[in-house]
């Protein structure tokens, strides 16, 4: 199975994870939030941005977002980010199927302490919104995902692109530059096939 594929086996896993949690525990974000996306510190791998870009390239956007990329400020508010999203849209979230595993977790994953238990890392937003919802899912952290054991899933499926954290848009650019490389490869090659022939 291809790289891509994999990626969006496992944020399926994630998601599954993600949304047991949310029925047990009742947390969920308050309605057409997204608050957590515009920071600038949003940090992922090269890997995670790959199904993302993938779909770029398939859309034949990818040289307008290259562009548009290469002109943002270092590090910056997530691209993918819409302030004012479509009516049908699942959120501000513009590639909301195809968004890297830190965007799936947030808000709804654990950190295992040095104690070795895990502790919820609740959103702020959603304990303002809810603080005693959130205080009550805080008690059933140990049934949460794990930040960790997903980085270790991600590094599993490629150790080489799944390792170094970077600024959202920079991972998001370095997937597009790599898949369009070999896309281009692979255009090559069926061309000197074709010529071959
Ligand atoms: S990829 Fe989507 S969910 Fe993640 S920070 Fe960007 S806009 Fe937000």
């Amino acid at each position: 199975m291809e790289i891509v594929s994999r990626v969006m086996d496992l944020y399926a896993q994630i998601d599954k994870a993600v949304a047991e949690f949310q029925l047990k525990s009742g947390l969920r974000c308050p309605a057409g939030c997204g608050a957590c996306c515009p920071t600038a510190d949003v940090q992922v791998t090269l890997l995670e941005m790959l199904p993302a870009a993938r779909e770029l390239l398939r859309r034949g956007e990818a040289a307008d977002w290259l562009e548009r990329l290469a002109a943002l400020p270092e590090p910056g508010r997530c691209l993918l980010y819409a302030p004012q999203p479509a009516p049908e849209a699942a959120g501000h979230c513009s590639f909301y199927r195809w968004r890297p595993a830190l965007c799936r977790l947030f808000g709804f994953a654990a950190v295992r302490g040095r104690t070795g238990l895990k502790a919820l890392s609740v959103c702020r937003h959603i304990k303002q919104a809810d603080p005693h919802g959130a205080a009550a899912a805080a008690l059933l952290a140990e049934e949460a995902p794990c930040f960790v054991h997903s980085s270790t899933r991600i590094y599993a499926l490629d150790p080489v692109l799944g390792t170094r954290l970077m600024p959202i848009n920079t991972a998001l650019r370095h997937a597009i530059e790599r898949i369009g490389l070999r896309q281009s490869f692979a255009n090559t090659e069926t061309f000197q096939d074709n010529t071959a022939a």
